[in-house]
Formats: C-alpha cells, sequence, structure tokens
C-alpha cells in the first residue's frame, strides 16, 4: 500500500460475511452434517436419516422428524446471528447443540442448500433454496411432517476450499465417525446413515434404532452397536457424581485397552468434545493400570449446570471450557481409579514380575 494513500475501509456485503464464517464453521462435508444433525437433535427429533453422495460433496440430505419450522421463519433460519435457541440474555445457560444461529447461514453461503418443512400444528409444508448467498422466496412444498435439509455442491462457490477436500472415500469415513458420535449420546433416537452415490436407494452404511429400556441398559445397546458388544462386555459401566458434575458411561478394563486406535469418546452435557483436559483426565486415571504404549478405551458423559461450562469458546462448538478444570479433572481421575481399582484390576506396577 502506498504510504500517502490509505485503502478504502469497506463494509462487507452479507454473501461475503457469511463464506468467510463458513470457513471457520465448515470445514469438511462432516462438520456440515454435524451441524445439521445437532439442528434435528434440538429439533426433539426422533428419527434422523442421513444421505450423502461422493463423500458430502455433491450431496448432503438431513430428513427429521422434529419440530419444523413455521413458513414464515424459513427466511429467518438461514440468515445469519438468527437463532430460536437463545434470547441472547444467557450464554451461560445453554442447553442446546446450536445458539450461534450461523451454520445455515454459512450452509447457504457456500453450497447450494433448501430447507423443506412442516412446523408441528401447520397444515402446509413450505421450502426456501438459497444458492451462493442468495435467498429465494418461500414457495409451498409437500411435507407431512419434519424437516429435509439439502445441500447440494459444497464449496462450489469456494473453488479454493474444494481443493482441500480429501478423497470421497475419506470424507464418507468422517461423516460416519460424526454420525456414530453424536448417536452415542442419543440411544433413544433412531438415526440412518445411507451412501447415495450414483443412483437408486442407495447402500446403508451404519443405522441404529432407537433403544428403549432404562437410561443405562438403552446407552449400553447403543455403545454396543456402535463400538461392538466386545467392548461393552469388557467396560465397566460408570455413575459418579460430586460436586455437581456426573460421570457416567462405559470404561474399558485395563484388559481391553489398544495399542494404537484410540477409541476415547467424551461428551459434556450431551455434546462430543476433544478436550485435552478430558483425554489428560483420562489418561491419567489408567496410568497405574496399563503400561504407556496402551490406550484405554472409553466413553465417557460429564453433565453439570450448563453454567459450569462454556461451550462458547469455538465456532464449531468442539472444545468447551470448564469453570473449574481442577474439579473436572480430579472428579474423572478418582472416579475411574476407583471404579478400575474395584473391577479386580490391580495395578499394573503390582502385577508386573
Ligand atoms: P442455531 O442452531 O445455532 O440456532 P442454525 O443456523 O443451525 O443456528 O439454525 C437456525 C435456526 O433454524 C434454528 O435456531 C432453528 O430455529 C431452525 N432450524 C434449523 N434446523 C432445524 C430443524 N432441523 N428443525 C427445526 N428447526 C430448525
Ligand atoms: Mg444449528
Amino acid at each position: 500500500a502506498n504510504p500517502a494513500q490509505p485503502p478504502v475501509i469497506r463494509q462487507l456485503d452479507e454473501t461475503v460475511i457469511n463464506r468467510i464464517a463458513a470457513g471457520e464453521v465448515v470445514e469438511r462435508p462432516a462438520s456440515a452434517v454435524k451441524e445439521l444433525v445437532e439442528n434435528s437433535l434440538d429439533a426433539g427429533a426422533r428419527r434422523i436419516e442421513i444421505a450423502i453422495a461422493d463423500g458430502g460433496k455433491s450431496l448432503i440430505r438431513i430428513t427429521d422428524d422434529g419440530c419444523g419450522i413455521p413458513a414464515a421463519d424459513l427466511p429467518l433460519a438461514l440468515s445469519r446471528h438468527a437463532t430460536s435457541k437463545i434470547d441472547g440474555s444467557d450464554l451461560l445457560d445453554i442447553r442446546s447443540f446450536g445458539f450461534r444461529g450461523e451454520a445455515l447461514a454459512s450452509l447457504g453461503a457456500v453450497g447450494r442448500l433448501s430447507v423443506t418443512s412442516r412446523a408441528t400444528g401447520s397444515a402446509e409444508a413450505a421450502r426456501i433454496t438459497v444458492t451462493g448467498g442468495t435467498m429465494a422466496p418461500v414457495s409451498p412444498a409437500a411435507l407431512t411432517r419434519g424437516t429435509v435439509v439439502e445441500l447440494r455442491d459444497l464449496f462450489h462457490a469456494t473453488p479454493a476450499r474444494l481443493k482441500f477436500m480429501r478423497s470421497d472415500r475419506a470424507e464418507t469415513q468422517a461423516i460416519g465417525d460424526v454420525v456414530k458420535r453424536l448417536a452415542m449420546a442419543e440411544p433413544s433416537v433412531a438415526f440412518t446413515l445411507r451412501d447415495v452415490t450414483g443412483d437408486g436407494e442407495g447402500r446403508v452404511s451404519f443405522r441404529a434404532d432407537a433403544e428403549t429400556g432404562d437410561l443405562f441398559d438403552a446407552l449400553r445397546g447403543r455403545i454396543g452397536r456402535i463400538l461392538g458388544a466386545e467392548f461393552v462386555e469388557n467396560a465397566i459401566s460408570l455413575d459418579i457424581e460430586r460436586e455437581g458434575l456426573r460421570l457416567t458411561g462405559l470404561a474399558a478394563l485395563p484388559t481391553y485397552s489398544r495399542g494404537s486406535s484410540v477409541a476415547q469418546y467424551l461428551f459434556v452435557n450431551g455434546r462430543p468434545v476433544r478436550d485435552k483436559l478430558l483425554v489428560g483426565a483420562l489418561r491419567a486415571a489408567y496410568m497405574d493400570f496399563l503400561s504407556r504404549d496402551r490406550h484405554p478405551a472409553a466413553v465417557l458423559f460429564i453433565d453439570c449446570d450448563p453454567q459450569l461450562v462454556d461451550v462458547n469458546v469455538h465456532p464449531a462448538k468442539a472444545e468447551v471450557r470448564f469453570r473449574d478444570p481442577g474439579l473436572a479433572r480430579g472428579m474423572i481421575v478418582s472416579g475411574l481409579r476407583h471404579a478400575l481399582a474395584g473391577s479386580g484390576h490391580r495395578a499394573s506396577s503390582t502385577v508386573a514380575g
């Protein structure tokens, strides 16, 4: 820039703003699937069907039986920073997956998005489409209940991002992981993931029927469905409560550890998270029970008053921050250690020799 001539400062238009934001919210097809399935869960869906084609790059379609969106609200639902989930007064009391009001606006900016919905109690369904950030008017549609969100040609408007996509196979795998992760925490919801690449009905790559029974049976059933019955049979059920934190889930017996790929699934208030603090706590808990090169498999749910965690740390909401990290860590380490010791598996240091 010429020091004598400052450049002009412009207010970016909404489409560009959405495209920039989309870079953070929607990294790849799997992140789009995550946002859309979370929306279905927030809408109280009991059945969620996901169809993808070409690794999600050409098509992602989510069909749910949730509460739907009133026709008049469709343009707002697709607008940036518009949400039905918080009223803006309390960012420390978030009970839904969503709250940023960014996902649909972002997806509409980087793909061809259509949302068809029939709100509970409404006699008619309606559809809105948005392509490259430009919204078409709401039109009547046919749908008996719930919502169908269809996202085509993701990143067609941002070729730079498209180049960073991995193979269809790798993206399909990442989508499968996201769906399984979300399904793990929601055993009462039925999930189907279908790959419809090419023609026809497609191939079901993941299905989990709604689990019945008490919460623990349902969780064990669902986790067994996803991680295999062997894991469930070789795991201890946890239910520990301390100072407002509750830790439930399944932790593998030390004899069932893995050498390499780690099956560790962590959830805070039902939200899948990748959290160094929690991973570290898990490792510390197993320290005396496992040799250093082994990894414990575990599915841990930490539930607490939403006020005790900040979920507004990252646009993709994959991280959380505990108000009192020491408390969370301490509770996991001591709770798990206690459970492992009680399982009859002595610390490896005393077993050696
Ligand atoms: P957020 O989830 O953060 O509110 P989104 O952009 O993901 O933001 O969605 C915007 C709004 O659209 C939501 O607050 C919700 O009211 C509505 N919505 C989105 N998806 C669905 C769905 N599957 N069923 C019902 N309502 C939905
Ligand atoms: Mg959302």
